[in-house]
């Protein structure tokens, strides 16, 4: 079988090289087409030899290539793709490009899945199924940069905010992203990465351990007891006011502010007392709220409050010294929300 050499490391790559008694300089060069020049076949890689190049064929093969693109949607303004990818495995994931006006940027996918089971989630409809390898986040990068080739554009940021919970894949995650951070790879600040979190504590201090000026986003939706934990099992085992804790001492730690999520879903979380509540904890922080206006996901019956009740929050909010933006929507005619076009491929193979 052939060895799959995407996300080695330079050393791993010339190791292999080695053993294969090719000259271990190959290793770097072809290194450098990967992953600065997002070139997945052999044969377009033109500093090597035809004999090398068949020894390379015959004995590896690369990621990228091995995934199949089983859906793509383009919103209608050009400004979101949403790919569903299919893992050799036969699993599949969703990662969305957006176009800002500051560059481009993809939000990539952890797990096949999810276990956290929100309500309002597409991902965890079906739980999760296993967690990405490194090799299968940096792909999900790489597969949009050799797309954005043509227009001499890379992506220069990454959220990771698709399907899954990155804290219960936290060395592939990171690893991932310590991969994408290397000079000899995309040579991404760390200042440009958001790791997105239910609120797994272990995960926070980890991270606060490990240091790196990674931007951290706590998924927080609730900010009453009982309404937390039937939208977000999760509370259970980590209450949300030992979450803002957590990441408190992340901000503390690294100087990152906090961005904390919050689907507004109508009557269920986006009344003056949420909002007022909401400020109530996050007033004097080191912090952000984001508030989205819920993506509709018909398996679970939430909805998306008025243009009016989303203002009246926004209010309360500034009213009480609270820094909050309204998610700018991308890709809402795509299905961008978490996992729902994986969720809609599965319905429509078991037609
Ligand atoms: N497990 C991580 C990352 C994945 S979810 C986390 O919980 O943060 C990424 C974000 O999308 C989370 O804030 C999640 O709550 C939100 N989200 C999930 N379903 C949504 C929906 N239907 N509408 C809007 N946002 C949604």
């Amino acid at each position: 079988m052939k060895q799959d050499i995407f996300g080695l490391t330079i050393e791993e790559l010339e190791e292999a090289f080695v053993a294969l008694g090719l000259k271990k300089f190959r290793a770097k060069q072809v290194f450098q087409w990967i992953y600065q020049k997002s070139v997945f076949d052999f044969n377009e890689m033109r500093n090597l030899s035809k004999a090398d190049i068949a020894l390379l064929e015959e004995n590896f093969c690369l990621l990228p290539k091995r995934i199949n693109l089983l859906r793509e949607q383009n919103s209608t303004d050009g400004m979101t793709s949403k790919l569903l990818l299919g893992l050799p495995d036969g699993n599949s994931v969703e990662t969305v490009l957006m176009h800002h006006d500051y560059g481009y940027s993809v939000c990539v996918s952890s797990q096949v899945g999810c276990d956290m089971h929100c309500a309002f989630c597409a991902s965890g409809l079906n739980g999760a199924v296993r967690n990405l390898t490194l090799a299968e986040i940096v792909a999900q990068v790489y597969l949009f940069n050799e797309r954005l080739k043509s227009k001499n554009a890379s992506v220069s940021r990454i959220v990771v905010m698709g399907s899954g919970e990155p804290m219960l894949n936290y060395d592939n995650v990171f690893g991932a992203l310590d991969f994408l951070h290397l000079e000899s790879t995309c040579f991404m600040s760390y200042r440009n990465m958001t790791v997105s979190t239910c609120g797994i504590i272990p995960g926070i201090k980890r991270m606060t351990d490990d240091a790196k000026p990674i931007n951290l986003a706590i998924s927080l939706h609730a900010v009453k007891m009982d309404l937390r934990t039937s939208l977000m099992p999760v509370n259970k085992g980590f209450v949300f006011t030992d979450v803002i804790d957590a990441a408190e001492k992340y901000a503390e730690t690294t100087g990152r502010e906090i961005t904390y999520e919050y689907i507004l879903l109508k009557d269920v979380n986006d009344s003056e007392e949420d909002a007022q509540l909401l400020s109530n904890f996050l007033r004097y922080k080191h912090a952000t709220v984001n508030l989205i206006p819920a993506n509709p996901v018909p398996e679970k019956g939430f909805h998306r409050p008025s243009e009016k009740t989303i203002d009246r929050f926004v209010k309360i909010l500034s009213k009480n010294k609270t820094n909050a933006t309204v998610r700018k929507e991308m890709g809402k005619d795509i299905a961008a929300a978490c996992g729902q076009l994986r969720a809609k491929f599965a319905r429509e193979q078991q037609k």
